[in-house]
């Protein structure tokens, strides 16, 4: 097996191993464990020895290492992603009052392709707090719901009807009407009477897959953006040792809903881990400051690779091809938040690399979608390059890459995470 078909292989079971940003960030935990990194609670003091570290808020994760820095002012080096990905959640009163079915209320978490959730078979996975205050998270990966499309006999002009989502995208889950939330908590061994707040999502439990010729393509749910989680975390762990540089992954959640919460990217999580980084080194507030002007994020969040099918979507001038390597994503509105000297640097880490760069600019008449970019960058004031892998079909429930590009993403990251040579001042 060729690196990169580990490294596609890898993926598929992250991404399977990860149906809800709980669940990523318990994937990611998981693997940081194994290779040696310890986490720590935000609730307690913070080490001041150096050492490898992550933490988890929820369904974002920052894990850093900074047994190389000598100094409270050394620069970080900082890869981005986020851990959510489009879908459809329960409703907090999900029971539908109906005589011909069980059926569950969802509605849709971010801009999902709603479409492509009918007919598939669908878990449920989230986490669930009880009266004592535990989180549990909780996970069926048997398909127990299903939103059935309308037959075409049942369609006037036989054309398929806009989706309404307060309507028409609630789920059967079984013949006789039953009340959802104590079922799953008999299925996963909890009172029901004690869940007292919950978040849950259904998920495809279609498990993931290497398709086209030879295996040359990953087809996978939640590729945006599990796939730069992935490769992020993977070029973490490769990351050679630099002197003076901290090296530095941050996973948010909600950044397909704006990321304004107590965890995503427009929260305090990235700038107090950081914060206390310094602070804990023995530094100042002001070596804080000088510690963030010398820092740098690649922003990872996945690319749109031209469409076969629809080309004039894209700007002639910047095609961008399954399994040509990374892609820097450049907007003049700040949709992306690269600018001149994050791009150089990612340019000269894919060189560094070997690795082809491509460049992206999304067409000037068309809304460009974001990432967590623009906002991290507005919260911390650090240097920030948006990047990304290329992939079809963004926000379907089963969404396409190439299998070379997982490798060569991974690789772009990990020169990013640790740059060689002389850094610029
Ligand atoms: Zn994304």
């Amino acid at each position: 097996m060729s690196p990169a078909d580990g490294a596609a292989d890898q993926l598929l079971r992250f991404v399977d191993a990860s149906p809800t940003p709980f669940h990523a960030c318990q994937t990611v935990a998981a693997a940081l464990d194994e290779a040696g990194w310890s986490r720590i609670d935000e609730r307690d003091p913070w080490p001041t020895e150096p050492g490898r570290r992550y933490l988890v808020r929820a369904g974002s994760l920052v894990a850093w290492s900074d047994e190389s820095a000598s100094a409270p002012t050394d620069r970080f080096r900082v890869v981005g992603a986020h851990t959510d990905s489009p879908n459809l959640r329960l409703k907090q009163n999900h029971d539908v009052g109906t005589d011909a079915a069980a059926v569950v209320a969802l509605e849709p978490y971010g801009g999902p392709l709603l479409h492509t959730w009918f007919d598939r078979d669908l878990g449920v996975a989230g986490r669930v707090v009880l009266r004592d205050g535990s989180e549990h998270l909780v996970r069926v990966d048997e398909p127990v719901l299903r939103v059935p499309h309308l037959a075409i006999h049942l369609d006037e002009d036989r054309k398929g009807r806009d989706i309404d989502p307060q309507r028409h995208l609630n789920a059967v889950w079984g013949v006789e009407p039953r009340e959802f939330l104590p079922w799953l908590c008999k299925r996963e061994s909890l009172t029901g009477a004690d869940v007292l707040g919950f978040e849950l999502m259904a998920h495809s439990v279609q498990p993931s897959a290497r398709v086209g010729a030879d295996g040359e393509l990953v087809a996978a749910p939640r590729l945006d953006n599990q796939a730069t989680c992935f490769a992020g975390l993977t070029a973490l762990l490769a990351a050679e040792p630099v002197d003076g540089l901290r090296p530095m992954l941050v996973l948010f959640d909600h950044e397909e809903v704006g990321s304004t919460s107590e965890r995503g990217a427009q929260s305090d999580l990235l700038t107090t881990v950081l914060e206390r980084i310094v602070l804990a080194a023995g530094g100042s507030r002001d070596d804080y400051h000088r510690a963030i002007a010398a820092s740098m994020c690649a922003s990872g969040d996945m690319a749109h690779a031209t469409h076969p099918n629809h080309v004039e979507r894209h700007e002639t001038l910047h095609p961008i091809a399954l399994g040509g390597g990374p892609v820097l994503k450049v907007n003049q509105n700040l949709r992306y938040a690269s600018e001149s000297r994050g791009a150089a640097a990612f340019a000269l880490a894919c060189e560094q690399a070997g690795v082809p760069l491509q460049r992206y600019v999304h067409r000037a008449d068309l809304p460009c979608g974001s990432t967590i970019g623009p906002a991290s960058a507005a919260r911390t004031g650090m240097i920030t390059v948006d990047v990304g892998a290329p992939q079809l079909a963004m926000h379907s429930i089963r969404e396409v890459m190439a299998t070379a590009d997982v490798d060569l993403y991974i690789q772009a990251l990990t020169a990013f995470l640790a740059p060689q040579g002389r850094l610029p001042a």
